[in-house]
């Protein structure tokens, strides 16, 4: 299978923050390999805007640097890379002061007609300043967008007062909230899944299915950024938006289109029908937790720099969907750091076959599964009992279809980053894949109760061991229902 590129039209992106971590990791690379694969255009321009003083050509050595870093060598071609690099420009501006805006201004005049995309790769404590700096230097134009990433607000308010700071100088189809589990090709096709094949959807509801988990398993720890980590919390850093948006997807009614507000009211309401977590509710589930130290590192309390520590690095949550679709069917959701392995996967959990004609002798009918992995390995796979090959007596084994994307596609084979997905819809502008302001908002009405709930006296998070599956509490609160966990492998 060869993906099929539709090129983009020319367009002039600017990066404030073109020189931080996000921007070489992932900005910088992903344009390259859309480039490399003739997506975009020659003449794009692409300017990295940030503090550091530099020019246009120390840009370039930055970007030649952070793609000999971060694009697999097979895919680094000289005259590509060179191509690319003559896009690329830098002005130093502070998001803080004046410095620098008349200068960006002057890059920008006459190139009015273009696409063009502001992304802001900067500590959200800047939104504010430089959508006020872009408005009031009149660099808005109707094809103008402006791209913002996660954190989008801690709560409610600030994240009422961001969207009234963003909403002030662009309209709410200018505004593209990336949240990169979207730009996953596996979560596409869970739609495309869904949707798209008459199969799955009669039986995509409580009566079919038993109950759904979705997991989001990191290997690493908190390490450096641990202070920063601990003023948030798994549950902002991981359940508000990406668990919150894999969930939506999974029990999201069918749009009547594959169009950006369709999808999105669809998924607003399926946050509107979560049932509150509240009281005695807060304690029967919701689980958190904290790594002890290990065979990685330290505690989880030691890397935050406070022994006192009440933010939890791992939790698991019991959510309830109340609609006629979901009314009995749980969302289990857990995320969570220093754990067994690094997996992120939605499991759908259909319920048992009713009778087994096959005795005892064959063993236990276990439900069929649909399970679709984001991370490592991006894929699909069905659960299917089948009988166990071979000429022994009848015994039932569960069995995988599966549609693993990358295997068997050879070395020249690369799964594309969700950024350049992301990235190529802002220049297209369609916003189907990024959050609308209400989405956000809605998640936090949801979250804020919870958060409060579990700083009001409660005993702090339950410690749990390096490389496992997160405190016993966890396993516990699905062993109450009658379910167990899929493995973290
Ligand atoms: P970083 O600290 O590595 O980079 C920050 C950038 O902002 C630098 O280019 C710096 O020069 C610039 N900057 C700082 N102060 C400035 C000022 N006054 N004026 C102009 N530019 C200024 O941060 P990062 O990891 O690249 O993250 C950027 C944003 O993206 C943050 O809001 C972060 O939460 C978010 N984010 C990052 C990642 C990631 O993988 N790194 C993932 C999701 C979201």
């Amino acid at each position: 299978m060869v993906a099929r590129t539709v090129p983009v039209e020319a367009f002039d992106l600017i990066v404030f923050g073109g020189t931080g971590d996000l921007a070489r990791r992932k900005l910088l690379p992903a344009l390259y390999h859309r480039f490399a694969a003739g997506q975009t255009p020659g003449d794009a321009l692409i300017i990295g805007a940030a503090r550091r003083r530099m020019d246009g050509a120390g840009y370039r050595d930055f970007a030649r640097e952070a793609l000999t870093e971060f694009v697999p060598e097979s895919h680094l071609k000289p005259d590509l890379v060179e191509g690319f690099i003559a896009m690329l420009d830098y002005v130093p501006v502070d998001a803080a002061t004046e410095a620098g805006w008349a200068a960006l201004g002057r890059k920008l005049k006459g190139r009015e007609a273009r696409p063009r995309a502001f992304y802001l790769s900067v500590a959200p404590q800047f939104f504010g300043q430089i959508c006020e700096r872009i408005g009031r230097g009149r660099l808005v134009t109707p094809e103008t967008r402006l791209v913002v990433e996660k954190p989008l607000g801690r709560d409610l308010a600030s994240a009422r007062a961001l969207n009234a700071q963003l909403a002030s100088h662009f309209d709410e189809h200018q505004i593209y909230r990336i949240d990169h589990y979207l730009g996953k090709e596996t979560v596409q096709n869970l739609m495309a899944l869904r949707f798209a094949n008459a199969l799955f959807e009669p039986l995509w509801n409580a009566n079919h299915i038993d109950h759904v988990q979705i997991t989001a398993a990191e290997s690493v720890g908190v390490g450096e950024r641990g202070g920063y980590y601990d003023q948030n919390g798994a549950m902002r850093d991981m359940v508000q938006n990406h668990l919150m948006q894999l969930l939506c997807l999974s029990a999201m009614e069918p749009p009547s289109r594959f169009d950006p507000d369709a999808v999105r009211d669809e998924k607003l309401k399926v946050l509107k029908a979560l049932r509150p977590i509240e009281g005695a509710a807060i304690d029967e589930e919701i689980v958190r937790g904290q790594y002890e130290a290990g065979p990685d590192g330290p505690a989880y309390r030691e890397e935050a720099g406070d022994p006192e520590s009440r933010t939890e690095c791992f939790i698991a949550l019991k959510i309830g969907v109340e609609n006629w679709r979901w009314a009995g069917t749980p969302f289990y959701l857990r995320t969570g750091k220093r754990l067994k392995a690094r997996h992120t996967e939605i499991a759908i959990r259909f319920k048992d076959a009713p009778h087994s004609i096959f005795g005892d002798s064959a063993g236990a009918l276990k439900g069929n599964a649909l399970v679709i992995t984001l991370q490592p390995n991006e894929g699909i796979e069905l659960r299917l009992n089948i009988k166990d090959p071979g000429p022994g007596g009848m015994r039932i084994v569960s069995a995988p279809l599966d549609m693993s994307f990358g295997s068997g596609a050879g070395d020249a084979f690369r799964m594309p980053d969700a950024y350049e997905r992301l990235l190529m819809d802002v220049i297209r502008g369609d916003q189907t894949l990024f959050m609308r302001g209400d989405e956000v908002e809605a998640a936090w009405a949801w979250i804020d109760p919870i958060i409060a709930g579990c700083e009001e006296g409660r005993a702090p998070p339950a410690p749990y061991a390096q490389r496992a599956e997160g405190p016993m509490e966890s396993h516990i609160l699905l062993h109450k229902d009658g379910r167990r966990w899929r493995e973290i492998a």
